[in-house]
């Protein structure tokens, strides 16, 4: 690196600049299963961060991105369901209702695909990346990627929800059929 990288949070100079999505594989998967820590001050770091993962997130072509999806083992996550950037910062789910089924991908495991039931409308509360308490009643897919990316800070993949005879892999450029899926 050059002498003029500008300085950055301790946090966002973790992540890695060339690959900085963790894959389920090698050490990977020792990573993606712990339990995240709750954040205990949210800092004026966190702005840029949501920035830094949501730009990591675009990229990719996915709607939701978990804090140790880019080794940061702290529960938080991002994700754009259609409304906006959105980061989520000691999320819970408080409430849980109703059945939906739908296609899942994860940034992690790239290529698999499965069916995977979620409620269909929940209420999580949290705090955003500015520190202000956030209180959403949400349904359909940002009730899914929400739940998806909620899982990732307990150390839980979609694997582990997707009923195993939809489980398959799409080969890169053969993504017709898995259009509809939630990446994340
Ligand atoms: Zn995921």
């Amino acid at each position: 690196m050059g002498a003029t990288v500008k300085p950055a949070g301790k946090l966002i100079n973790a992540i890695k600049r060339d690959d900085p999505i963790v894959k389920y594989e090698g050490e990977g998967r020792a990573i993606l299963r712990q339990v995240c820590k709750p954040v205990a001050k949210v800092t004026e770091e966190y702005a840029e961060l949501a920035e830094v993962m949501g730009e990591i997130m675009y990229a990719s072509n996915g709607i939701g991105l978990a804090a140790p999806q880019v080794g940061i083992m702290q529960r938080l996550f991002v994700y754009d369901a259609g409304d906006g950037l959105q980061m989520l910062i000691n999320p819970s789910i408080i409430q849980k209702r109703g059945a939906q089924i739908g296609s899942e991908g994860c940034l992690s495991l790239p290529g698999l695909y499965g069916d995977v039931e979620r409620a269909s409308h929940i209420v999580v509360k949290g705090v955003d990346q500015f520190g202000h308490p956030v209180r959403l009643r949400v349904e359909g897919m940002t009730a899914r990627v929400i739940q998806h990316e909620y899982d990732h800070l307990d150390g839980v993949l979609f694997i582990d929800h997707a009923d195993p005879e939809t489980l398959h892999i799409v080969t890169p450029g053969d993504h017709a059929e898995d259009d509809e899926a939630l990446e994340a």
